[in-house]
């Protein structure tokens, strides 16, 4: 068993959480409807739900808040983030956005017409959404290694280079960018090598098709880089992102990943004709381009959290603690997603409670187990997120995989919280054979997981599905 990393940092300021006591909790499932995406903050003990926008700042993010320069045009932050992410990653032109999703709508507005394509190694979902809502449609090549959950394959975030190819050679003028997630976060936060980035560059290339990262999560990307690819082990953790970012034109950044903010997002880029572009419309839908919707404190949070996000000794206790989680519920009886991802540790629901079937998601039963025993806020990653009717059949289509996501807020969570969600995950798992499926009394005909009503069943009914 790995040892928990030592926090590398210690403690200046403390914010309170409070576990209810067990009746209240039930209590609030009962008014949330069984869905956790409808409980109250302050009600949940131990929040895994995201690691997007949850990371705990430094002293210097802090410190760097009181140096917001609030002019409309030109402020000092601007400049600083402007140099930061030059020296990250090459890309000339800076473009701050309010968050990712803002940086996707402005680039594939100008990129994407109707009936474009683009291709990914998986696109992440709000990526998706705005490929779609352009008409356009995303395409996702992922290594076909990532099917395999219990595998120790080290780059499943990789692209598959054989599909990209062929598919580069059919549609020929039809592929209008290639974006490769860093991490791949839709197959589990794992990791794309730096051998897998120059391929597909090459590809790419060949094709006349740019290159794009969704970068995320480029530094932990890069901290796996620097442990399992042998032709960079050794190599600093920034050259190993820069070496990634070399291979591409530009990158689409969430901030509230790797840029260890609560808020934020760039675009970075090579091209100066359409860096100007994406400012002409910035102006319209974020505002002026030396701060696109973010106040100047903002701007100064995330460029000092990107200095901070490369250091290894960070990373290491980053990607560790991550790891050490996954193992310890391993030790419990937990089937994991293998090998545990950069943000988040994944439990095959399917596997824990075989009698519950997909249309009775059992993933949700597992995330309500985890809040009903331990005020622990997860998320299904399952029928519930994914499942459809099929429009023809009428018949239900479920994921291959019925999951719980585990998500990690960067620099919040110690040791000894992980470890109450191991033990936690200890008392579902002894009464496993007892949880109950759900049924749907209310759901919206998108994105349902986010509004839907659940109600739990019978226990009879399960078994009989079973
Ligand atoms: C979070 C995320 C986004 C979207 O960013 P927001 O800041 O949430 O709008 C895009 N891509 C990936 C891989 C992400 O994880």
């Amino acid at each position: 068993m790995t040892k928990h990393p030592v926090e590398p940092f210690r403690i200046k300021s403390i914010e309170p959480i409070t576990q209810l006591p067990r009746h209240e909790r039930e209590r609030k499932l009962a008014e949330s409807g069984c869905n956790l995406f409808n409980i109250r903050a302050a009600d949940v003990f131990i929040d895994l739900l995201t690691d997007s926008g949850t990371s705990a700042m430094s002293e210097r993010q802090w410190g760097g808040l009181l140096r917001g320069d609030e002019s409309y045009a030109g402020c000092r932050n601007f400049f600083h983030l402007e140099e930061v992410v030059r020296d990250l990653t090459g890309y000339q032109h800076v473009v701050p956005t309010h968050q990712g999703r803002a940086a996707e709508h402005l680039v594939f507005s100008l990129m994407l017409e109707k009936g474009d394509y683009v291709v990914s190694n998986t696109h992440f979902d709000t990526t998706r959404a705005n490929v779609l809502y352009r008409g356009a449609i995303p395409v996702d090549f992922p290594d076909p290694s990532c099917e395999d959950v219990s595998s120790e394959y080290p780059f499943k975030g990789n692209i598959d280079c054989a599909r990209l190819e062929s598919f580069l050679q059919e549609h020929p003028g039809r592929v209008k960018v290639c974006l490769l997630t860093l991490t791949n976060n839709s197959v589990g936060g794992q990791p794309l090598s730096v051998a897998n980035a120059r391929t597909a560059a090459a590809i790419c290339r060949k094709h006349q098709v740019p290159l794009f990262f969704d970068a995320a999560r480029f530094a932990e990307n890069a901290w796996f880089v620097s442990q399992r690819e042998d032709s960079q082990s050794g190599r600093p953790v920034k050259e190993i992102a820069r070496t990634i970012f070399d291979c591409g034109d530009g990158c689409l950044m969430s901030a509230k990943k790797d840029g260890l903010a609560n808020i934020g997002g760039f675009i970075a880029m090579r091209d100066e004709a359409f860096a100007a572009q994406i400012k002409e419309m910035l102006v319209i839908f974020e505002g002026f381009h030396t701060y696109g919707g973010l106040a100047g404190r903002d701007l100064e949070a995330v460029a000092r959290g990107l200095e901070e996000v490369t250091d290894p000794g960070y990373l290491a206790y980053r990607v560790g603690q991550v790891e050490w989680l996954g193992n310890r519920l391993a030790e419990e009886g937990a089937t994991i997603v293998r090998p545990v991802g950069g943000h988040a540790v994944f439990i095959d629901a399917g596997a824990l409670y075989p009698h519950i079937p997909p249309g009775e998601f059992p993933g949700q039963s597992l995330a309500v187990g985890f809040y009903r025993e331990g005020g622990i806020r997860t998320v299904e990653i399952g029928s519930l997120m994914f499942g459809e009717i099929d429009p023809e059949t009428h018949l239900s289509i479920h994921p291959a995989h019925e999951l719980v996501r585990l998500a990690i807020p960067r620099r919040v969570y110690t040791e000894s919280h992980l470890d109450y969600v191991a033990r936690t995950f200890a008392e579902i798992y002894r009464g496993r054979e007892k949880a109950r499926g759900f049924a749907i009394e209310y759901q919206s005909p998108f994105l349902r997981h986010f509004t839907a009503r659940l109600r739990e069943l019978p226990a009879v009914v399960s078994i009989h599905a079973g």
